[in-house]
This record gives structure tokens, C-alpha cells and sequence, in this order.
């Protein structure tokens, strides 16, 4: 940004607080938050209510995943400086507004969003299973998210190109509140749309903590060599005197082209010539990915032993957030008519 210029459109985007984040997150999300900073009013999430929709028979393990998120996204670049980065429930007022709108949206709506059809199949294996899975909360996710994106009043929320409906719902709800109340209150937010580049995971399945095969940002050295060299490669190539194919190869050529594009060539000319066997190409990768990792995680350490600083961040970010719901609920509880107990 230039220096002087202002961030016109607040931006706000969340993730789910339920374990360490893993290089399919940062070439996903974070990268794009590191520009959305630079230029929008940015408000970053770390949403333990949504962990507990789904992982409310561990809920005591949220508190220690939300120090992780956090290390994670400060040690990448993200700054307390331009960006508002907080704790969900640490906003009672994202809750308030969860549950007003909750009162305007109707059942049909929630029922019918995909994604919570996919979280149903995810939970439960059969139909009795869901039934005792799929929890009132759960039901409610979407207007949670809505009331995460509202109670900042949030122009923008980046999403992939297909997760549009996801977003929908947010703007079907503000039209439907406005109609209701007769206001202009709210703004449909608008989809930031970013691109993901699909990384998979070591077993050449898309990366994720819960499939086992991520490789995460706070890995030791050690522990990523030891995944990169279980990355599935050529099939096809059973010697290591056999020429091998890129196109072919699952996990380590994708990867090259995230990490190392400048060696592309050199890397296509000694596979498929078999000058380099599959398991010292993997080491290379393994050496290349931490060294991209080194300042992350050096960061993360540094960070990590002054837990007081990180927590006074948190609150910081926390206390800013809060204000600006708290302004956004006086409105909201006077256009619908409930300021008299307040
Ligand atoms: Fe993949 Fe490298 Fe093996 Fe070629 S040599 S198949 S690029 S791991």
C-alpha cells in the first residue's frame, strides 16, 4: 500500500482452531491473507465456536489448538499492525447476533446447504449415527458464519470460485433482515474470489490434518524429510536405472512446481533421463521445502517462548474486535426493536 492511502473495504475471514496448520493452508489462505493486509481492513478469526460444531467431545483441547492457529498466522507474515486478529468467543457479540438472526432465517435455508450435507456424511456413517451427530449447533453453522461476517459489517470474503453458495447464505440472510426490518442496514457481502492451488498431501490425496499426510509448518527438518521421502512418485518407474515421468509423478513434481519452479527443467531432464533416482529427488525437495520453511519456523519459535506477548496480541486484537460488534449490536437490537433492557 502507498504510504498515505486507506484501506477502503474491510475484508474477514476465520479458520477453525483444530490442530496446526500445514502448508496446504498456507499456499491456500494465508498467502492471500498476507495481501488482503496490505490492502483491506482485515479482520482474521480464529473461530472456536465452529471447532465446537463438530469437536464438542474435545472441546478442552480447543484452547491449546488457538495458541497454535495463532503462532502459526504471525509467524507467516500476518501483523497485528494492519490486520485485527481475535478470538470468536471472545466477542459475546458475534453469539447475540447469531441467535437474532438464527430468529429470521428460515429452517429451508439451513437445511439445504451443501456443505452441511458434506459435514453429515463426514460425521456419521450411517443415518442413525447422523441423527446423534449432527448437533442443533452444527445445523446452525451457517448463520453462525453469517453473524461472523455481519458483526464487522465485512465488504468482502474471500472465497474459492466454488464455494460461492457458501456466501450466499450470508447475503440471503442480510436481504431477508433489511426486508423484514425495512432497513438498509446491513451490505450483502461481496465474494473476494482467491485461488487455491490443490497441494496434495504425501499419499497424493488432498492435504489434511485429519488424512495424516500434511506436512505442517512447525515439522522439525527431520520430521518433513522423513514425509517428503513417503511422497508417492512414478508408479510406473520400479528401478532406479528406469527413466522416470513427471507427468506421472503424484506428489514431488506438483511440489517442485510450487517451491522450486527455477529448477523445473533441470529436475524434468534428470528424472526422465534416470541421472537422479526418485528417493535423492525427494531429499532435495525435503531440503528445499525447509529452507522455505526456516524463517516460519524460526519465527514460531521466537514467538512461542513469549507466550505473554502472543497472549497480549490476542487480547489486543480481541478488544478492537469487540468494539466494533458491540457498535454493530446497539444498531442491530435498536432496529429490531430490543434496546429497552439493554
Ligand atoms: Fe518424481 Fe523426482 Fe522421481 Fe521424477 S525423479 S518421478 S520427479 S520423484
Amino acid at each position: 500500500m502507498t504510504a498515505g492511502s486507506q484501506k477502503v473495504k474491510r475484508i474477514m475471514s476465520g479458520m477453525r482452531p483444530t490442530g496446526r496448520l500445514h502448508l496446504g493452508h498456507y499456499f491456500g489462505a494465508l498467502l492471500n491473507w498476507l495481501e488482503f493486509q496490505d490492502k483491506y481492513e482485515s479482520y482474521f478469526s480464529i473461530v472456536d465456536w465452529h471447532a465446537l460444531t463438530t469437536k464438542y467431545q474435545s472441546s478442552r483441547e480447543i484452547e491449546s489448538h488457538i495458541w497454535e492457529i495463532a503462532l502459526d498466522w504471525l509467524s507467516c507474515g500476518i501483523d497485528p499492525g494492519q490486520s485485527t486478529i481475535y478470538v470468536q468467543s471472545a466477542i459475546p457479540e458475534i453469539a447475540e447476533l447469531h441467535l437474532l438472526l438464527s430468529m429470521v432465517t428460515p429452517q429451508n435455508w439451513v437445511e439445504r446447504e451443501p456443505t452441511l450435507k458434506d459435514m453429515v456424511k463426514m460425521l456419521a456413517a450411517d443415518e442413525t449415527e447422523a441423527h446423534e451427530k449432527v448437533t442443533y449447533g452444527l445445523l446452525g453453522y451457517p448463520v453462525l458464519m453469517t453473524a461472523d461476517i455481519l458483526a464487522f459489517k465485512a465488504e468482502l470474503v474471500p472465497v474459492g470460485k466454488d464455494q460461492e453458495s457458501h456466501l450466499e447464505f450470508a447475503r440471503d440472510v442480510v436481504r431477508r433482515f433489511n426486508h423484514i426490518y425495512g432497513v438498509e442496514y446491513f451490505a450483502p457481502p461481496s465474494p473476494k474470489f482467491t485461488s487455491t492451488p490443490l497441494l496434495k498431501g504425501v499419499d497424493g490425496q488432498k492435504m489434511g490434518k485429519s488424512y495424516g499426510n500434511d506436512i505442517k509448518l512447525a515439522d522439525t527438518d527431520a520430521d518433513t524429510i522423513k514425509k517428503v521421502k513417503q511422497m508417492i512418485t512414478d508408479r510406473t518407474r520400479i528401478a532406479r536405472s528406469d527413466p522416470g515421468h513427471t507427468d506421472l509423478c503424484e506428489v514431488p513434481w506438483p511440489m517442485y512446481q510450487v517451491f522450486a519452479q527455477d529448477i523445473k527443467d533441470q529436475v524434468k531432464a534428470e528424472c526422465e533421463s534416470a541421472q537422479i533416482g526418485c528417493v535423492d529427488c525427494k531429499v532435495r525437495l525435503a531440503g528445499i521445502i525447509n529452507e522455505f520453511l526456516r524463517p516460519i519456523r524460526q519465527k514460531r519459535n521466537e514467538l512461542d517462548s513469549d507466550r505473554d506477548r502472543l497472549r497480549k496480541i490476542i487480547e489486543h486484537g480481541n478488544a478492537k474486535a469487540r468494539k466494533v460488534a458491540q457498535q454493530t449490536l446497539t444498531d442491530v437490537r435498536e432496529i429490531m426493536g430490543l434496546s429497552r433492557w439493554y
